[in-house]
């Protein structure tokens, strides 16, 4: 199965309490990607400038991704500046320079039309959108977006969430979003935009899944959530990519199954926590350019057991 991707492919310049780096490779499609090519075959549509180099595209295609879809255009690649200098919870931006992506036009290579699974990673709704028009014959489509186009961009965005089926977002976004803060509250509010399923990403807490779809639950209306907790962490030295890299592997895994079932659900949900724990070990992606399968599945089962209550004592 193959999950095609659309969304940022970036430049990150990155200010956390372990250090400042210029211009690493990043992007919500890039951290996406990486992850989920752990799981199953990925492909990523996007658009860079010319500072993106055969070095920094060979990233990805070390990973097996396909990048027949990433487009070289004239100008300089998405740019993007964040500090986690107040809080290691919170992103505070400091500039978003679309470049390329100020004038993208999403085409999908013809290898890429026959894709199972589409995921619709933070980008400019418009473009997301574009995409999802362009793969009207998708199993299932998942999508991310953050608070800076959920403030300014609202009405192209709720276009967006009418066609999801899975919406992955952080806590904070999801009451902005809803402009409610009961997360209960909130998660109805925003599945009552359209998304069939939620899945609340709460950082260093972990991620809780809201239903309220016939074809995986049997319900037709919000079901008792499902709480998944993430891998406690000595030592976090960049979170950016945590959420992308949650989705990836979460997306990922439920690409790499037969068939979408609430127990493959709730387990994505842990394949998620997993490789957004390993994304925040070290600045960037470079965590996951040594990281096996066989890591993966020992931080599943170290989840497994934190989360584990035994019945019977
Ligand atoms: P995350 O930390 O998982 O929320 O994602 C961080 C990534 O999102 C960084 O690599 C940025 O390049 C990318 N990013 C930041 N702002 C935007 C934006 N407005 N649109 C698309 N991607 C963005």
């Amino acid at each position: 199965m193959s999950i095609l991707v659309v969304g940022s492919v970036a430049f990150d310049t990155l200010e956390t309490p372990h250090g400042k780096r210029e211009r690493v490779q990043g992007g919500a499609a890039f951290h996406f990607a990486m992850a989920a090519s752990f799981f199953t075959d990925v492909r990523v549509v996007g658009v860079v400038g010319e500072d993106f180099l055969p070095e920094h595209e060979e990233t990805l295609k070390k990973r097996g991704v396909d990048t027949t879809g990433i487009e070289h255009a004239e100008g300089k690649s998405f740019h993007w500046a964040g500090s986690y200098m107040k809080s290691l919870s919170e992103a505070e931006t400091l500039a978003t320079d679309l470049n390329v992506f100020g004038s993208f036009a999403p085409k999908i290579p013809a290898s890429y039309l026959d894709s199972d699974y589409l995921f619709l990673a933070n980008i400019d709704p418009v473009l997301q959108l574009q995409v999802r028009k362009q793969m009207p014959d998708v199993k299932l489509v998942a999508g991310d977006t953050m608070n800076y186009w959920i403030a300014d961009h609202r009405a192209n965005l709720e276009k967006v969430l009418a066609e999801l089926d899975v919406l992955l977002i952080n806590d904070g976004e999801a009451r902005m979003l809803a402009g409610e803060n009961n997360l209960l509250k909130a998660a109805r509010k925003v599945m009552e935009m359209g998304p069939k399923s939620l899945v609340v990403k709460h950082g260093e807490y972990g991620a809780t899944a809201f239903f309220c779809d016939r074809s995986f639950t049997g319900v037709s209306h919000i079901t008792l959530p499902f709480r998944a907790p993430a891998m406690p962490l000595d030592e976090v030295v960049d979170p950016t990519g945590a959420g992308d890299c949650f989705a990836g592997g979460f997306y990922g895994y439920i690409a790499s199954q037969p068939e979408l079932t609430p127990a493959v659900f709730r387990k994505a949900l842990f394949y998620g926590g997993v490789m957004g724990s390993y994304a925040v070990e070290s600045f960037g992606t470079e965590r996951l350019h040594t990281l096996t399968r066989d890591d993966i599945e020992q931080r599943f089962r170290t989840l497994q057991e934190i989360s584990h209550l035994e019945l019977e004592a």
